[in-house]
């Protein structure tokens, strides 16, 4: 039904549309069209490619065929899933009137559209594109500049989950930016366009890439902001929500105009934005916080992270508190062991636990169904959520009634109590056992609870019946078996016979006058009666009647809930915490955990320590046990600083599982779980660098030694001595005397300087001399054993220093020729004696493989040997980092 074109050949539907088209340039527009939501033009070619949808075309614009494609309404939410995931936004454009106010209006107007919603990665709510165990933050970037430069400038971050309801803010700077949003890890950061284009941030956006959303300044206005913040709670002033910089003002008031841009008319429950303080929260860099695999592995699954190892909660809120922790531990000693004696209290009251677990199986996800039904998109399933979580809620409040309880648990319980017990009542007194998606399918409401709906409900089942009894009486009367009285949305009820059997009604004056003829279908004929017309619209009458008495209950329903919003949101989040402290007491049981104790100390000492992720790896393929290993790195003797341990070994030895199940150890314990040890005793760490595996930057056009450079200064530059430290293999990137020059200087530096505690892994044997000057360096190794020529992992570490790299060894376990393992053999045990004498040439004078090839090689070996020279001249225990880094450039002249 496209409407006929007007004069210049733009039909007023196609104008409609071009209009709502450039109010929303950045979105992808569904443009509502009866059952349909139609897309045109470069929409059309660009969804039609992203869902893999046919495109067609409908009129013509200015000569050209306009394309087109289009998506079913009742279908819509897996398009956009799609469309989301791949990073297009969406403007869902309505109609907003009825169609038939429009045709009053003249037989050329169109009906009024608008949109009513922006779908973008960070402002969804349907359960369908959202992941039950995964939070969904949108976050905003709030920048204040005190004088010109950047460095001037002020920054926070706001971040809310519009689904849930949950509103932080946190200050940061230019440095710890990029880190600080990873913690977060939002699907979206709004940024001001100023902001978004100042060539010093730069390299922060690029990282991000379409995460990143640029929009208008005037949203992130910090003078204005008090102001919208005020207005959006319904406040007078947001004073009493805390004291706020004005760079947190500004990113809170973008994240609010963000909601109300994309939201048009309606309102999530947001709670008042939660301040985090600085400091009180482990910071991870970024590159760690990747390599360390916490929420998803470097390629971007979910299986083989940390959180999947450890996981073990029944609720989608549990999951995604356990998450949050995971991502943001804590650095104070006191709210640690606050959250571990939670922990404590499940695996001793072990009924109480099971009883806990139990209920909550049933609970729904109520923070989202809360926010569904604030934003006027929830339906009878979503009161159905919150009727279930309340039900479960009296449950476990009944269940720890007499239990003496831990702190947190004790404030969980009386939020769990607090929750309204009015409304609970409501919804069960209203609601039926089993409840429809959509409100106007009606049906939710339970019998009993409002006698004119029951009235209502009883009149259409009894006419119901009544009309079952007419087609028997009509079946008596008219003698024909076949008749049927059925039902469409057209006709309404109708008599149906066969077409040969319609001179039976047609035929007398009588039946003329009693079987009204409505329709004549190839093999049938269609008759109504007065009687049936009366049955008809008694039944019409009553159904409309039921829903509007439910809608108005469903509505009735939904702004209690919304009143009690803050408090749902409490109850739900004390849950999710009783949730997490369980599922982690379940966890340390079956996996035969510990309690670490984390004080203000600089100790870091692990007995028995593994790492959890490849532990149940190895138990599930049957690869046999997984060696659990110490670590100390605690001082000793009076020092005022943590140890380093200089850790060597051969390929595959298990380094890098030991370096990580040290880090992932410390994050657990002040995550507030038990730990995979023996036991554990950690003086809190506020800081957690790494520098672990080969980084995916290769992408983007840096060199695997550049990437490594850029975080090892990062560490140097940065870590204090409540860090921790874990560097694998520094140097590797590069040529062999570059690459121990600058890991021995690292180590110094280390420490010298940053006097934290750390783990170093190498495969550069020189640097064990490094413990005969460090008095803080320990040298520890992977056992291997030799046997028959082959080495066999212990992956046992022990004191000491590894003799030998055993590179060729492991070369020959991962299946090079046996001719290639024999050569290589040779040459390293020629190469061994001629460090040793200085000559190195006597290597290619017996080439057995390929004497030409190597011939041309042969320049290098006396290159090595003028460097060889060179290094041999260098004493490292007597120089300082200076002259280190200046026989550097030396030695770098040479190569
Ligand atoms: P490296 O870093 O020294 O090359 P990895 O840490 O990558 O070695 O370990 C190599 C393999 O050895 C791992 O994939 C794992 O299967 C196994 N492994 C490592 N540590 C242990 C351990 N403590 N107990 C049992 N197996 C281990």
């Amino acid at each position: 039904t496209t409407p006929a074109p007007a004069a210049g050949g733009v039909t007023p539907m196609m104008e409609q549309f071009i209009e709502i088209k450039a109010a929303n340039p950045d979105s992808l527009l569904f443009y509502r069209m009866g059952d349909f939501y139609e897309l045109f033009f470069d929409d059309a070619e660009k969804a039609s490619q992203a869902l893999g949808i046919v495109l067609t075309k409908r009129g013509k614009h200015q000569g050209h065929d306009i394309p087109m494609c289009g998506v079913p309404v009742h279908a819509a939410d897996d398009y956009l899933q799609k469309l989301i995931a791949q990073g297009f936004r969406v403007a869902v454009c309505e109609q907003i009137e009825d169609p038939a106010e429009a045709k009053k209006r003249g037989s050329k107007s169109v009906v009024r559209r608008d949109v009513v919603r922006l779908v973008t990665p960070g402002t969804i709510t349907e359960d369908k594109l959202l992941a039950p165990s995964e939070s969904s933050f949108l976050m905003a970037l709030g920048r204040v500049k005190a004088g010109g430069a950047a460095s001037q400038a002020s920054f926070a971050l706001a971040w809310i989950d519009i689904s849930t309801g949950a509103f932080r803010v946190a200050e940061t700077s230019a440095e710890r930016l990029l880190a600080d949003i990873f913690r977060v890890d939002p699907r979206e950061l709004i940024v001001a366009e100023p902001v978004f284009h100042d060539p010093d941030l730069r390299p922060v956006f690029d990282v991000l890439g379409r995460v990143a959303n640029p929009q208008p300044p005037s949203l992130f206005d910090s003078a204005s902001a008090t102001g919208r913040i005020a207005r959006f709670f319904e406040v007078a002033t947001p004073d009493s929500f805390g004291t706020f910089s004005r760079a947190e003002l500004s990113a809170i008031s973008g994240a609010i105009a963000y909601v109300e841009k994309t939201q048009k008319a309606e309102r999530p429950p947001l709670s008042r934005p939660e301040r985090e303080e600085q400091g009180s929260t482990l910071f991870i860099d970024p590159a760690t916080r990747a390599n360390l695999e916490l929420l998803r592995t470097l390629s971007g699954s979910r299986d083989g992270s940390l959180f999947k190892a450890i996981d073990r909660t029944v609720t989608g809120g549990g999951a995604r508190l356990l998450a949050d922790r995971l991502m943001a531990p804590l650095t104070d000693p006191e709210a640690i062991a606050a959250r571990l004696d939670s922990v404590s209290f499940f695996r001793t009251e072990t009924r109480l636990c099971q009883g806990l677990r139990t209920s909550l199986k049933s609970v729904a996800d109520m923070p989202r169904a809360l926010s569904r039904l604030a934003l006027n998109r929830g339906g009878p399933r979503d009161l159905g959520a919150l009727r279930a979580g309340f039900e479960a809620a009296g449950a476990i409040a009944e269940l720890f009634a007499a239990a003496a309880l831990p702190a947190e648990l004790a404030a969980a319980l009386a939020a769990i109590k607090a929750l309204p017990e009015a409304l609970a009542r409501h919804l069960s007194e209203a609601l039926d056992d089993e409840l429809p998606l959509i409100k106007r399918d009606g049906g939710f409401v339970r019998s009993g609870y409002n006698a004119e709906l029951d009235e209502m409900r009883a009149l259409r089942d009894e006419s119901r019946k009544v009309i079952a009894g007419l087609e028997r009486s009509l079946i008596e009367e008219t003698g024909i078996r076949s008749l049927k009285i059925r039902h469409n949305n057209v006709l309404g009820y109708y008599i149906e016979v066969t077409a040969n059997h319609h001179s039976l009604m047609t035929g007398s004056d009588a039946a003329k006058a009693r079987f009204i003829h409505r329709q004549t279908m190839a093999n049938a004929m269609r008759f109504t009666t007065t009687e049936l017309a009366e049955l008809e619209s008694k039944i019409a009458n009553a159904a409309e009647r039921a829903l509007s008495i439910e809608l108005a209950a469903f509505d009735r329903l939904t702004a209690e809930v919304v009143g009690e919003a803050e408090r749902i949101r409490a109850g739900a989040d004390a849950l999710a915490a009783l949730d997490v402290s369980s599922a982690l007491a379940l966890l340390s049981e079956s996996e035969g955990w510990c309690r670490p104790l984390v004080d203000s100390s600089l100790a870091f000492e692990i007995a028995g320590g593994r790492h959890p992720v490849v532990e149940q790896a190895l138990r599930r393929s049957g690869e046999g046990p997984f060696v659990a290993n110490d670590c100390d790195l605690s001082p000793e003797g009076g020092a005022k600083a943590g140890a380093i341990w200089l850790l060597t070994g051969p390929n595959m030895g298990g380094k890098s599982t030991f370096l990580r199940q040290n880090a992932l150890i410390a994050i657990l314990a002040q995550t507030g779980s038990y730990v995979p040890a023996q036991s554990a005793h950690i003086g809190v760490v506020d800081r957690l660098f790494s520098r672990v595996g080969a980084s995916d930057d290769l992408a983007r056009g840096r060199s695997t030694f550049m990437v490594e450079m850029v975080e090892t200064a990062a560490i140097l530059n940065q870590a204090g001595e409540r860090a921790l430290v874990i560097l694998d293999e520094i140097g590797r990137g590069t040529a062999t005397f570059d690459g121990l020059s600058i890991a021995w200087a690292a180590v110094e530096y280390l420490h010298e300087k940053n006097r934290c505690r750390a783990i170093f892994a190498t495969h550069f044997h020189e640097m064990t001399a490094l413990a005969g000057k460090l008095p803080r360096l320990h040298n520890v190794t992977m056992r291997v054993k030799e046997w028959e020529g082959d080495v066999v992992f212990l992956h046992e570490v022990g004191k000491g220093a590894a003799d030998r790299s055993y590179g060729v060894q492991v070369a020959r376990l991962a299946g090079l020729p046996e001719a290639v393992v024999a050569r290589a053999k040779e040459v390293l045990h020629q190469l061994e004696e001629g460090e040793v004498s200085g000559k190195t040439n006597r290597l290619v004078d017996d080439l057995p493989l390929f004497s030409v090839a190597m011939k041309r090689e042969a320049p290098k070996p006396a290159k090595s040997d003028a460097l060889g020279e060179a290094l041999g001249a260098i004493n490292p225990d007597e120089m300082t980092p200076r002259e280190a880094l200046e026989a550097l450039y030396r030695l770098k002249g040479l190569a």
